[in-house]
């Protein structure tokens, strides 16, 4: 679990994390959090691309094994599951709140954007949008910080302590 300042980005972390996308990764500021085996597993990528194009999603899950997993519960509907608990339970959405203000805090560090002001990710801090969202951030700022990236990751089949990168589709 890693949030800015990070440490400088490794040639070898581009490139374990571009194959892990199947693209080449860019504009990235930092390896926010890795697998037990040292492999990225969260990209922190600037707010601003290098094209100029604004960025809101500063923590990105790059892991196939997370990406799936992360799937799997989507299809389970466990959004929508998140989405009425934060409709009942006001301590929770103070929480997730505070996750927002956290996430929008960390991606400051990397210049103002006027484009994505007070926009974080994933559908916070209303909405559980996307579950890879918010277990990046989770996975990023470690346990107690965005309570539906925990809730998302205790509940997945893969785990940063377990590692699989030598066959993501292991974890599923
Ligand atoms: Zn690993």
């Amino acid at each position: 679990m890693t949030t800015p300042p990070f440490a400088p980005v490794r040639p070898v972390d581009l490139e374990v994390m571009s194959e892990q996308l199947g693209r080449p990764v860019r504009d990235v500021v930092g390896i926010a959090a890795r697998c037990v085996c040292g492999n990225p597993t969260v990209v922190s990528t600037a707010p601003r691309l290098a094209d100029g194009s604004p960025f809101p999603t500063f923590y990105y899950l790059t892991h196939p094994g997370a990406t799936i997993a992360m799937s799997q519960l989507e299809a389970e509907g466990v959004m929508a599951e998140f989405t009425t608990m934060l409709a009942e339970d006001e301590d929770l959405a103070e929480r997730y709140r505070g996750a927002h203000e956290a996430f929008l805090a960390d991606r400051a560090q990397f210049g103002a954007v006027p484009e994505i002001e007070g926009i974080s990710s994933g559908g916070m801090p209303t909405r559980v949008k996307c579950l890879h969202a918010v277990a990046a951030h989770a996975l990023a700022a470690g346990p107690g910080v965005n309570p539906f990236g925990d809730l998302a990751l205790e509940r997945a089949s893969w785990s940063p302590d377990r590692c699989v990168c030598a066959d993501p589709g292991r974890a599923a």
